[in-house]
């Protein structure tokens, strides 16, 4: 088979590949579609991944191909998204149902080959079926989906009250599509594009704010989901929490950041309880936000809209799609890798 294999920094080859072989609890798929994560770029451009040569591909949707000995539930032709994280099941995360948090687990497509190929191979219980009339463009969504919900689980969400989402990137406007989905009772999202605030608001936001053109509204909102990852963004949630608010911090951060005391010690003031979220699995494996993932996208209730996804490419032209992170402002949305 075909795969895109990451040989060094910026060399990722389209060649042939032996097929994986598939073990009697395993399932087989014939991949379709594989978003471009944040996480695959410092991989490919910044010397990141564990080994070479590596399949990378985490973000997927495909048909299976091919079904274990062992395995109940899915038939040839069904269409799946896939869950990356295999966690060990042995380890106290994991026995506490905390997937997200188990350090001996392994993960497709950093450290086992991936679906940057036309085929990868899954655990069945890793499978998530979807709906005939979820595309395979969401199908490939459900993983920044599913990272959203784990956000809104791990902040003890009820609707009702305030929200604010901070960052309108993919995961920004999921999370502020699931507070919508449970019930806020307004949403405002803040980003410093105009076209993502676009967004947010054709998928459901009540309110957008530039916070380079407008005021914050500090204090105004119960929960607070950041979700860039910036230092500004960090900064802005412990401002605009509302007293006993609830904040989660959903996005990787990248660079240094550094409080005033002033800024700090909103946390006292307030007494709002300030949270994080890593990843999207819980008991039983891999969790619900799959699971709900699937179910709202297929009754139209979680959004999908074709701006979300930036540009399409051919599996033969993986490498060229990669070198558009050289110039990150230039990406205003998903890089899909697609087979035909
Ligand atoms: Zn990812
Ligand atoms: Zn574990």
């Amino acid at each position: 088979m075909k795969a895109g294999v990451l040989y060094g920094n910026e060399d990722i080859r389209y060649e042939d590949i032996p097929m994986p072989e598939i073990s009697d609890d395993e399932v087989l798929i014939r991949v379709k579609m594989t978003g471009i994560c944040g996480s695959d770029i410092p991989r490919v451009l910044a010397g990141g991944a564990h080994y070479y040569p590596i399949v990378l591909g985490h973000e997927f949707s495909g048909e299976i191909a091919e079904v274990g000995t062992n395995v109940k539930g899915f038939e040839i032709g069904d269409r799946v998204s896939g869950a990356p994280l295999i966690p060990c099941m042995k380890c106290g995360d994991c026995e506490n149902g905390n997937f997200s948090l188990c350090k001996n687990y392994t993960f497709v497509g950093s450290r086992l080959q991936g679906s940057f190929a036309e085929y990868v191979k899954l655990p069945a219980k890793n499978a998530i079926k979807f709906d005939k009339s979820v595309s395979f463009e969401q199908g490939a969504f459900f993983e920044p989906a599913t990272v959203a919900l784990h956000g809104i689980k791990c902040s003890d969400y009820k609707g009702g009250k305030d929200v604010a989402i901070l960052g309108g990137g993919t995961i920004g406007l999921f999370t502020m599509q699931w507070a919508k989905i449970f019930g806020a009772k307004s949403i405002t999202v803040f980003d410093i594009s105009d076209s993502r605030l676009e967004l947010a608001k054709k998928l459901g936001a009540d309110y957008i704010v530039n916070p380079k053109k407008e005021e914050l509204q500090n204090g105004k909102f119960n929960f607070v989901f950041e979700t860039a990852g910036q230092p500004a963004t960090m900064k802005n949630a412990f401002e605009i929490a509302a007293n006993k608010a609830s904040v989660c911090f959903i996005g990787t951060p990248h660079a240094d950041i550094t409080f005033t005391p002033r800024e700090w010690e909103n946390i006292n003031r307030k007494e709002f309880r300030l949270t994080g979220s890593w990843m999207s699995y819980s008991a039983p494996f891999p969790g619900d936000e799959w699971e709900l993932t699937s179910h709202y996208f297929g009754t139209g209730q979680l959004k999908f809209d074709d701006s979300l996804i930036f540009k399409k490419y051919p599996l033969s032209e993986i490498n060229e799609a990669f070198k558009l992170f050289k110039d990150p402002s230039k990406v205003g949305g998903k890089i899909m890798i697609c087979n035909q």
